[in-house]
C-alpha cells in the first residue's frame, strides 16, 4: 500500500472506532457549559464578585449546535449541558430542541443536564418534551437559611418547586451535594432518606481546587472516605457495580433501598476510566478537568462552513489528553489546581 492510501486508511480506522486518546481510552462524553453566568454564587464554586465573559464572546446557540454535532458524528453518545447554570442562556430550549434531533435518530443515547434547580419549574415540561429523561441538580441543604448562605443568592422553595416539576414531567433526578465539612456533613443523613425517599439517588461530591473563591477550600474540605465511615454507623451499605457513565461508585443503602454515591477526585483517582471532554460556551475544549492545557475550537469553527478544520482540531486535542489531574488540597498548597472556576466548564 502506498504511503498516501495508508494514511487515508489509519485515518478511516481511527474514525470508524471514534475518538481514542494516547492511554486508548474512548471519548464518548461530551459537557458544554453553555453559559459561564448563574443566578447563585455558590461560595465553593464563585467568589461573589465575578467577572463574566463579555456576551459578545460567546458562540451563538447555532454555533454551540454545530460543534456539538461534530462530536456526535464522531463519537459522542452522551452530552451533558452545564454552565454556569445552563437555564439561564438565553433561548436554551432552542438548542436542546435542536440536540434532541440527534435522539430521534439514535446518533446519541443521551441528553441531559446539570442545573441549580432555580428555572427548572418553567421547563420541565419542555425538557421532557425534548427527549430527556434524567437530569442532575445540585443541592447541599434542606435548611432554607443555610441554603442562602451557601449559595449567597438562591431561594430553596424554588428548587423544591423544581424539582416538584421535573418529578411530575417524569424526569428522573440525580440529586448532587458537595460534602462541605462543618455545614452539611451532619445533615447528609437526613438527605439521604429524603432523596432516596422520593425516588432520587444522592451523590455525594469531594470539593476540588478550582479557581480562587472567598473561603479557605481546607477548611471545607471533607474526605468521603470519613464521611462514609460516618454514615456506616446509621446505613447498612453495599458496594454495587452500577454506572451512570459518570466517576461516581455507588453503595446500596439497606435502610432507604435507594442509592448513594461518592464522587472522589480527591482520595480516590477516577482518571484510568475517563471517556469525557469538556467544551466551553466560547468554544474552548479542556481534555481535562484538572489541567489548564485546552485547544481552541472557535477560530477552526469560524473559519470555513465545512467542517473539517474543526474535525481535524479536535483529533489533534484528543490526542492531547493527559493521563489525568493533578489535585492536591492541604495547607502548603494555597493556590487553586487550576486557575478556572468550576463553571467555566460545568464539573
Ligand atoms: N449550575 C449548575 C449546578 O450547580 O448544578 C451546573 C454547573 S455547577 C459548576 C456543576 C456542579 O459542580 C455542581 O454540582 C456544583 O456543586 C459542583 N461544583 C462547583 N464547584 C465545585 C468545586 N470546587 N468542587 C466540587 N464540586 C463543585
Ligand atoms: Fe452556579 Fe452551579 Fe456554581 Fe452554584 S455550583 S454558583 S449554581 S454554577
Amino acid at each position: 500500500m502506498n504511503r498516501e492510501a495508508e494514511i487515508r486508511t489509519d485515518s478511516m480506522a481511527f474514525h470508524g472506532n471514534g475518538m481514542i486518546d494516547p492511554f486508548g481510552r474512548a471519548i464518548s462524553y461530551l459537557r458544554v457549559s453553555v453559559t459561564d453566568r448563574c443566578d447563585f454564587r455558590c461560595t465553593y464554586c464563585m467568589a461573589e464578585d465575578m467577572t463574566f465573559l463579555p456576551k459578545r464572546d460567546l458562540l451563538s446557540l447555532e454555533e454551540l449546535d454545530r460543534l456539538c454535532t461534530v462530536f456526535i458524528e464522531k463519537g459522542v453518545k452522551k452530552l451533558r449541558l452545564t454552565g454556569g447554570e445552563p437555564l439561564v442562556r438565553k433561548n436554551i430550549m432552542h438548542l436542546v430542541r435542536q440536540l434532541s434531533r440527534h435522539l430521534e435518530s439514535g446518533a446519541l443515547d443521551e441528553l441531559t443536564l446539570t442545573t441549580n434547580g432555580s428555572q427548572l419549574s418553567r421547563f420541565a415540561a419542555e425538557l421532557a418534551d425534548c427527549g430527556v429523561k434524567r437530569i442532575n441538580v445540585s443541592l447541599d441543604t434542606l435548611d432554607a437559611d443555610k441554603f442562602h448562605a451557601i449559595t449567597r443568592w438562591g431561594n430553596l422553595t424554588k428548587v423544591m418547586e423544581g424539582i416538584d416539576a421535573a418529578q411530575a414531567a417524569g424526569l428522573k433526578i440525580k440529586l448532587n451535594a458537595v460534602a462541605l465539612k462543618g455545614f452539611n456533613d451532619a445533615e447528609l443523613p437526613d438527605m439521604l432518606r429524603w432523596a432516596n425517599g422520593r425516588g432520587m439517588d444522592l451523590t455525594v461530591i469531594e470539593t476540588m481546587p478550582m479557581g480562587e473563591i472567598d473561603a479557605d477550600r481546607t477548611d471545607q474540605y471533607l474526605p468521603l472516605s470519613l464521611l462514609r465511615a460516618d454514615l456506616e454507623r446509621q446505613f447498612t451499605l453495599t458496594d454495587i457495580p452500577f454506572k451512570t457513565g459518570g466517576p461516581a461508585r455507588y453503595v446500596e443503602v439497606a435502610e432507604t433501598g435507594g442509592r448513594l454515591g461518592f464522587i472522589t477526585p480527591m482520595t480516590h483517582n477516577f482518571c484510568e476510566s475517563c471517556n469525557r471532554v469538556r467544551l466551553t460556551c466560547t468554544g474552548t475544549l479542556y481534555m481535562c478537568l484538572g489541567q489548564e492545557d485546552a485547544a481552541d475550537l472557535r477560530a477552526p469553527l469560524r473559519q470555513s462552513e465545512g467542517n473539517e478544520l474543526l474535525s481535524n482540531a479536535i483529533d489533534e486535542a484528543i490526542g492531547r489528553k493527559p493521563k489525568g489531574h493533578d489535585f492536591v488540597i492541604d495547607r502548603r498548597t494555597r493556590r487553586p489546581a487550576v486557575s478556572r472556576h468550576m463553571s467555566v466548564t460545568g464539573g
